[in-house]
């Protein structure tokens, strides 16, 4: 019993300023690493089931039992790994997602093997070694330590590592762990992608923690006409509605506003910014709709944060030159903000269009969640240890643009946020693209934090 009680604040002491794992822990971290990046798992081209095969034989020879581990998915070729640690029960499971297919790559594209592991200049190389595999492997490893130290949580750790995020579809692992083996993974909240530290000029400047996500649906504008020969032209004319319709568009903004992540976020800002817009990044946090103007101005991404956008992105229309269009089409992609309805977006879309020539349909799938409370035990807990890990560095709440697995998650219950500690370039993240890599530290370091933040989440008492 003794040991329970002094272990907890043996591991915080060792924690204080030691960002590096001890040297077993990091061998085992970057051994699984080397073999997770190493495994070919492209989206279109590879299988994940190796990379579930390859864990769950690494879990087995931990000592973790057949029992509580599960291979399995939509296909042969796209397994998940499901693995259980198991707590006291006392509350709810946490669970810790990553996902094992990658963006394609090749040979050609690259300046070395893509699929081999390689470490150069301080960096480790592969596709994968930034999305996702490093969280990936971290879990893992992360997980058998726990094992190994006689960690006693006061919840079960579910490590899911999952198919098919890359492009969705119906191998999707977590859609289908949801709707064939939701008791494998229900938790009372998710740990995954999504969020990393944030470095400029070699300078740590905030460890991010993804809360929410806007969600992505398609419109396609579409005039059908009956044409004619282009010598006789007349007002009605498809390519001129449709022009004119996006003219509208072009020339609309969504209204801006905040929500509590985007709130957060901005506040945050606020503290790391020197510039000219600092002052309005607060006031646009405290509701200011000038400011947010401002800032909206001063950055796409910061529009990004503070509105639904829609865009043209594609066109077609016309069959011949010499003949008036029977058809003018476009599609229209639009970045809901979370509290943004569908419908809003489209009937907002059919008052700005203004034109019952333009007929407008949604493009295929549309999955929408809600933003993941701002839950304090976790704010706390990540921005505790960011604090402890890299003093002076700030926790910022953020809604990311793009869409992970966390979005089927929060739309299923599941509150998730993306948290990884690993730290990056913000003007040289290379995910989906050549030369991917990860600096050493940041994988380590990464490690020593998630290690920290899992137990910090799961450990009774406070
Ligand atoms: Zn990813």
């Amino acid at each position: 019993m003794l040991r329970l009680f002094v272990l907890p604040s043996l591991v915080v002491v060792s924690a204080i300023g030691q960002t590096m794992p001890p040297e077993p822990e990091r061998q085992l971290a970057r051994e699984i690493y080397t073999e997770l990046v190493e495994i070919k798992s492209g989206y279109t081209t590879g299988a994940t089931t190796p990379v579930a095969e390859a864990v769950a034989a690494r879990l087995k020879a931990a000592g973790f039992s057949a029992s509580d581990i599960f291979v399995g998915g939509a296909i042969p070729a796209k397994a998940n790994l499901v693995a259980r640690y198991h707590g006291s029960g006392r509350r709810r499971p946490i669970l810790l997602l990553a996902h094992t297919d990658v963006v394609e790559a090749r040979r050609e594209d690259w300046s070395m093997d893509p699929f081999q592991f390689i470490e150069r200049d301080g960096y480790f190389y592969g596709r994968g070694t930034g999305d996702d595999k490093a969280q990936a492997a971290v879990w893992v490893a992360n997980l058998i330590r726990y094992k190994r130290e006689g960690f006693k949580p006061d919840r079960d750790i579910i490590v899911a590592l999952t198919a098919d995020e890359e492009g969705g579809g119906p191998y999707n692992g977590v859609q289908w762990l949801l709707k064939n083996r939701r008791d494998l993974i229900d938790a009372e909240f998710a740990l995954n992608e999504g969020g990393w530290g944030e470095m400029a000029g070699g300078k740590k400047i905030s460890n991010d923690i993804q809360v929410s996500e806007k969600y992505v649906v398609n419109f396609r504008l579409e005039v059908r006409n009956k044409g004619g020969h282009s010598s006789l032209p007349v007002a009605d004319n498809a390519i001129y509605h449709l022009a004119s319709a996006l003219d509208r568009l072009s020339k609309f903004g969504f209204p801006l506003k905040t929500n509590p992540v985007t709130r957060a976020y901005l506040d945050a800002m606020f503290k790391i910014e020197t510039g000219p817009v600092k002052d309005d990044l607060r006031a646009a946090a405290g509701g200011s709709t000038e400011a947010m103007q401002r800032v909206a101005q001063a950055s796409p991404a910061w529009n990004a944060t503070l509105r639904t956008t829609c865009v043209a992105t594609q066109i077609e229309g016309g069959h011949a030159r010499n003949a008036l269009p029977q058809l003018a089409a476009a599609n229209v992609n639009c970045r809901v903000l979370p509290e943004d309805s569908v419908e809003y977006v489209e009937s907002t879309l059919h008052r700005v269009i203004a034109d019952d020539q333009v007929n407008l349909a949604i493009a295929g799938e549309v999955s929408n969640g809600p933003a993941s409370p701002m839950r304090e035990d976790v704010l706390r807990a990540v921005s505790r240890l960011t604090g402890t890990l890299w003093p002076g560095v700030p926790t910022v709440p953020i809604m990311v643009m793009g869409a992970t697995d966390g979005l089927y998650l929060r739309a299923a219950g599941i509150p998730t946020y993306g948290v990884q500690g690993f730290f990056m370039d913000r003007d040289d993240i290379r995910f989906h693209g050549r030369d991917e890599r990860m600096a050493v530290t940041s994988f380590f370091e990464g490690q020593t934090f998630l290690y920290e933040l899992v137990k910090a989440l799961s450990k009774t008492g406070d």
